[in-house]
């Protein structure tokens, strides 16, 4: 009965050269905290930070010690540093959030209160994209049309990761072998009990964004590529079409020979159709490319991070999966 009158709430953030927002931040996210639950941790993931970000949260832990510190050893992204500190939250709630208060802290209480209603993931969905300029709206929406047609469990539109996680999702998350991380992907696969809560998202209060234009592409590549296979079908449809197509056209060429005689301008047609059908075949060898990299990427069994220092968790609470 403690979990309903005072649950245990972790909070993940993920932090990469966040000095400017860092106390901002604490102060915004422990109040909430106070009002809900005697026992919370706040783990913070310094995710390869250049500036004084790491000292920063060493001297929040001073002020609180329910901060607690994962250093990683480099940058590894946000969802490598956010699947490192869900690995180390031991709360019954678990909410990833981000550390420049775009994600608004005081949701968590409506958070809070769906899952004591007893849903096992709340999410946080965007009521609207105002403060992303047009065209991170644009791609953005264009990235869950097309995610979510492809994959058999689809992607939530203008949901990030800023949700609650019952223990139970972040255990049956924990299990989740792979090294190609996409959240969004991996948290809809999951399913359990769902509930949303809606907000919209303000800007960031301060420093800059850590996307540009090439990350993002790569992100929404990382997604579709590991989320499904079905590029992989396209090239049998393909296949099939051209073999359906070519002995016509093949009966076509004889016929007109056999009337006309030998065709010498035929030079045009034939560059087009070498061109058209070389282009297809890299096409599809790019895209299976794409999954032999991931199978090569699945296959190393690297470690998905490296911890360099802890401060406040037990290194080995509970070691990350082989
Ligand atoms: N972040 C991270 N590693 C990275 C990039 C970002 O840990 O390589 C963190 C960042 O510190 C922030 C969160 O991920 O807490 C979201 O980043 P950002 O605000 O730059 O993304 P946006 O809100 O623009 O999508
Ligand atoms: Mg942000």
């Amino acid at each position: 009965m403690t979990m309903a009158t005072n649950p245990m709430i972790s909070v993940v953030v993920p932090m990469y050269n966040e000095e400017e927002v860092v106390e901002v931040f604490f102060e915004a996210i422990t109040k909430v905290l106070r009002s809900l639950t005697t026992s919370y941790e706040i783990i913070c993931v310094n995710d390869g930070s250049t500036d004084m970000t790491l000292p920063k949260l060493i001297a929040a832990r001073g002020a609180d010690p329910a901060i607690k510190i994962i250093d990683l050893s480099r940058n590894f992204g946000k969802e490598i540093a956010l699947t490192a500190g869900l690995d180390f939250a031991t709360g019954d709630a678990v909410v990833p959030i981000d550390a420049d208060l775009q994600d608004p802290p005081e949701l968590i209480n409506e958070m809070v209160e769906k899952w004591r209603d007893g849903a096992d993931m709340v999410i946080a969905v965007r009521t609207d994209r105002g403060t992303d300029g047009w065209f991170k709206r644009t791609s953005a929406n264009l990235f869950y049309r097309v995610a979510g047609r492809l994959s058999d469990t689809g992607i939530p539109n203008n949901a990030g990761d800023f949700r609650l996680m019952d223990r139970k999702v972040i255990d049956a998350l924990k299990a989740l072998p792979e090294r190609t991380r996409f959240m969004k992907g991996i948290f809809a696969w999951l399913g359990f009990k769902q509930a949303e809560v809606t907000y919209s998202r303000p800007e960031r209060v301060a420093g800059t964004t850590k996307w540009k234009f090439w990350k993002l592409w790569n992100f929404a590549l990382e997604g579709i590529f590991s989320f499904t296979t079905l590029p992989l079908r396209i090239w049998t449809y393909m296949g099939f079409a051209i073999s359906v197509i070519a002995p016509a056209y093949a009966l076509f060429i004889i016929v007109r020979t056999s009337f006309l005689g030998i065709d010498v301008p035929g030079y045009a047609s034939t560059i087009v159709v070498i061109l058209f059908f070389s282009g297809l075949n890299m096409l599809g060898l790019g895209i299976l490319g794409e999954y032999v990299g991931r199978v090569f990427v699945e296959v190393k069994r690297r470690p998905l991070y490296l911890v360099r220092e802890t401060i406040g968790v037990e290194l080995n609470h509970e070691k990350p999966k082989p």
